[in-house]
């Protein structure tokens, strides 16, 4: 099919030399010098002609992915009623986070920063049987969330782009296949993009509900630090690191009681009371009451209550499981509590065990253990502290090589919800047996503006912006470096090409030297540039590759047929 030829004479770019005076970050001030992006103000971006061409095609690609899952795309309202926020607790949670607005009458409003509540709101209205189950739907739309920081460009907005998409189930098994076919489908759009990424546990902050893992793009610009390891496929957002815990009320399994250590026992006593040998895997343990996982600890110098722990629940069997038992208990995840305390708990999250349904058990006291608790049952969340950074050289708990610190940006988040919105809506369908089903329910997102961002931030140079083909905004940029003999050349060359079906930006400006144009094709980042200059004559073009800077001279029937 033939591609349409844009010229740059008619386009509306305008580049610049010098970065922005308040850009931070590479992807800020080269998505502004480049002309893609325009800032309107804190946090609110323009997508220029350019620039969003690059967003489509993230969008396109995400859209590709997740019809092969099954999704189906929908466009929800961004501004929204109240109501449904208030019943999920997040009208007021959101805080500060949310922009709220009135209408003429005094109504409340907010503008949507992700809309569990709406899809959920839309399946109770939608499906009434198990047979309308399972669904996934998704969209890609603006969000709205008042950052308190939004620098670094697109990759923070107050008004940014977002793939969300929702999966109702009947059963856990279903929210689990829905979430692996999520997680499945994220590979593939990521790897598409030519993102590098990491998968991580993560905590699900104001989600809800359960397991969940992000996927962070390392790059310098990232806000989230994250522990990787060199040797494993081990890696875990230092964001998951700290939480207060608070009990449940009337949880009937007795509130989370502090445990005072000062004589902690080593894990050798522990060992010792337990009568299991103290090999090394005792590191990562759990300790089981009759078949129970009561609490999981890895042992560090001061650790942990585990042995008074065992003292206390006797004369119930207690034993200890080591890292294997993580396998296929997608219901845990494994942490330690650090000498520190409380605000100083540290945890590594295990990417092996996510998606999951239980916390780690923590200390809810400076120096202190809490004992028999499981979380759900006797505590949930109820605050996340500052975050502690684990320290670089650390070891991975997966397999004990030093950890690696670095910097990464959040593009994707994939959660397990299981029923907290179905809760608060009482989203119920008919089952099989005529008796209703409560629907369990899983929601996942890209940044698709921050995703473009991301993909500069990682793949740019000092001479500009870097695309991979399938997110370029054209495939070839012919640069017409001469008179009138080489736009023609540059024109006929485009056309052809056109033809052809690739997607060509030609510059053809006149009055423009070859410098300039140079110096802003490197700075587009399109694949490939084919300069029409001074062999011009002989009918000879160049051919540059913008990634690797290789430069080829070639008959122009030649570098056709190379691009085609
Ligand atoms: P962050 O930790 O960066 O604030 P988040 O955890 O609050 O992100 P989620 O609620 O998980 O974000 O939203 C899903 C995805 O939306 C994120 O993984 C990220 O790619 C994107 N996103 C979130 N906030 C922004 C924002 N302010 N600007 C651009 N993209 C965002
Ligand atoms: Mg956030
Ligand atoms: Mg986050
Ligand atoms: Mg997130």
């Amino acid at each position: 099919m033939a591609a349409q030829v844009q010229r740059m004479s008619r386009l509306m770019v305008k580049t610049l030399r010098d970065d922005p005076a308040d850009a931070e970050t590479l992807s800020h001030k080269l998505l502004v010098r480049a002309g893609f992006v325009r800032r309107n103000a804190a946090g609110i971006w323009t997508w220029l002609p350019l620039g969003k061409k690059v967003f489509e095609n993230v969008s396109r690609i995400i859209r590709e992915e997740m019809d092969a899952i099954g999704g189906q795309e929908v466009l929800l309202p961004a501004l929204l009623p109240k109501e449904p926020y208030e019943a999920s607790g997040r009208w007021e949670e959101y805080g500060d986070l949310l922009f709220r607005v009135k209408d003429r009458k005094g109504a409340d409003y907010l503008l949507g920063p992700t809309h569990e509540e709406i899809f959920t709101q839309t399946v109770k209205d939608q499906c009434t049987s198990y047979k309308d189950l399972p669904v996934i739907l998704y969209q890609i739309q603006t969000k709205y969330r008042d950052e308190a920081r939004p620098r670094s460009g697109v990759l923070r907005g107050r008004e940014f782009q977002m793939k969300d998409s929702y999966s109702f189930d009947t059963t856990d098994e279903g929210l689990a296949e829905a979430y692996a076919l999520h997680r499945a489908a994220y590979q593939k759009i990521f790897e598409r993009l030519g993102l590098d990424y990491r998968i991580c546990s993560a905590v699900s902050g104001a989600m809800g509900g359960s397991a969940s893992e992000e996927f962070l793009a390392p790059a310098p610009a990232g806000e989230d630090t994250f522990a990787d390891c060199p040797a494993c496929d081990f890696a875990a957002n230092t964001e998951a690191v700290t939480f207060a815990l608070k009990p449940v009320e009337g949880a009937g399994h007795g509130p989370v009681e502090d445990l005072d250590t000062p004589d902690t026992p080593t894990i050798e006593t522990l060992a010792e009371h337990l009568g299991v040998p103290a090999s090394a895997t005792l590191k990562n343990l759990l300790v089981k009451v009759d078949g129970e996982i009561v609490a999981v600890g890895v042992p560090g110098d001061r650790e942990v209550d585990l042995g008074k722990l065992a003292e206390q629940l006797a004369p119930a069997e207690v034993e200890l499981v080591t890292a294997e038992d993580f396998e296929g208990r997608p219901d845990l995840v494994r942490g330690y509590v650090g000498p520190q305390g409380l605000d100083k708990v540290r945890y590594i999250a295990d990417p092996r065990v996510a998606p999951g349904t239980a916390w780690i058990t923590g200390a809810n006291k400076p120096d202190t253990h809490a004992k028999n608790v499981v979380c759900g049952r006797d505590f949930e969340v109820d605050d996340y502290l500052d975050v502690v950074v684990v320290q670089d050289g650390d070891p991975c708990p997966a397999c004990g090589t030093g950890l690696k610190l670095d910097r990464a940006i959040e593009i994707g988040h994939i959660f397990q919800l299981g029923r907290k919105y179905a809760d608060a809506f009482q989203l119920d369908v008919l089952g099989q047996n005529g008796k209703p089903v409560r629907v369990t329910m899983g929601s996942y997102g890209i940044g698709v503006s921050r995703a473009v961002a991301a993909l500069a931030e990682q793949n740019a140079d000092d001479k500009g912006l870097v695309w991979s083909r399938e997110v370029a905004p054209a495939d070839v940029h012919v640069v017409a470096a001469g008179k009138a003999a080489q736009t023609e050349l540059a024109l006929s060359v485009s056309e052809q090409l056109a033809e052809a079906g690739v997607r060509v930006l030609v510059d053809d400006r006149a009055g423009v030297s070859p410098g300039v144009k140079f110096t802003d094709a490197e700075l587009f980042g399109i694949p490939t540039i084919l300069v029409a200059g001074r062999r011009t004559a002989e009918g000879v073009v160049e051919l540059k590759d913008r990634r690797t800077g290789e430069r080829e001279e070639l008959p122009v029937a030649e570098a056709i047929a190379r691009l085609t």
